[in-house]
C-alpha cells in the first residue's frame, strides 16, 4: 500500500515523518499524474485558499474527486479538512465536498500562537494531545459522519466512509494513533 500525501505548501513533510515511521510507502502529489497507484491521500495544513488556487491551476481539484469516488481513501488535517468540507464559511469557498461537515475557518479567531490541547478520542482508552494553528471549527455534521473526537464543545476528529479529517494536527506530535487510523481505513475502506 503507498499513500499519496498533498505537496502544494503546508505541512506535508510532517506527514511524511510520521509514515516514515510508521513503515509505510509514500508519494508527494503536485499533479494528477502522481495519483496513480495510491490507496489514499494526506491532504495536510497549510493554507486552504493556496492549496485550493494551486490544486485548481493543476487539474487536482477534478482528479482528486475522482479519486475519491474510486474508492481512495482521505485523510485531510486542518487546512484539509477544510478542502473536504461540504461547506464553508468566513470566508465561503469552493471545496472537494467528500464530507458532510460545515467549517467555519480560524474558527478560535486568528491567532499565530498555537494551542495544546489533550482530549479523550474513540480511538482508544488514553487522551490525545491535540495541536491547534489557526484551526477551523466544525459548526454542523451530517448524519453519515461519525464524530471521533470532541474539544471545547466541537467535533475535532471525524469519519465518513474512507474520508477521515481533523481539525488539529497530529503530525506534529510523536502520537500515530490517528495516523494509524486513517492506514486502517485506506487498508481495509470503511
Ligand atoms: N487557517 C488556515 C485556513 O483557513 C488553516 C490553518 C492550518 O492548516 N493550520 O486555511
Amino acid at each position: 500500500m503507498k499513500i499519496g500525501i498533498l505537496a502544494i505548501q503546508g505541512d506535508y513533510d510532517a506527514h511524511a515523518k510520521m509514515l516514515e515511521r510508521l513503515g509505510v510507502p509514500y508519494a508527494f502529489v503536485r499533479t494528477p499524474a502522481d495519483l496513480a497507484g495510491l490507496s489514499g491521500i494526506i491532504l495536510p495544513g497549510g493554507e486552504s485558499t493556496t492549496h485550493l488556487k494551486v490544486m485548481t491551476e493543476e487539474g487536482l481539484f477534478e482528479a482528486l474527486k475522482k479519486f475519491a469516488s474510486n474508492g481512495g481513501a482521505f485523510f485531510g488535517t486542518c487546512a484539509g479538512a477544510i478542502l473536504l468540507a461540504h461547506e464553508v464559511h468566513r470566508p465561503s469557498q469552493a471545496s472537494l465536498d467528500l464530507l458532510d461537515i460545515s467549517v467555519l475557518r480560524n474558527g478560535y479567531g486568528r491567532q499565530l500562537a498555537s494551542e495544546v490541547h489533550s482530549a479523550p478520542t474513540k480511538l482508544r482508552d488514553e487522551p490525545f494531545e491535540m495541536v491547534f494553528i489557526r484551526a477551523p471549527i466544525i459548526e454542523s455534521v451530517g448524519n453519515g459522519v461519525e464524530v471521533l473526537a470532541e474539544d471545547a464543545g466541537h467535533p475535532v476528529l471525524v469519519r465518513q466512509g474512507r474520508i477521515l479529517a481533523s481539525t488539529f494536527h497530529p503530525e506534529l506530535t510523536g502520537d500515530t494513533a490517528v495516523h494509524e487510523h486513517f492506514l486502517k481505513l485506506a487498508r481495509n475502506g470503511s
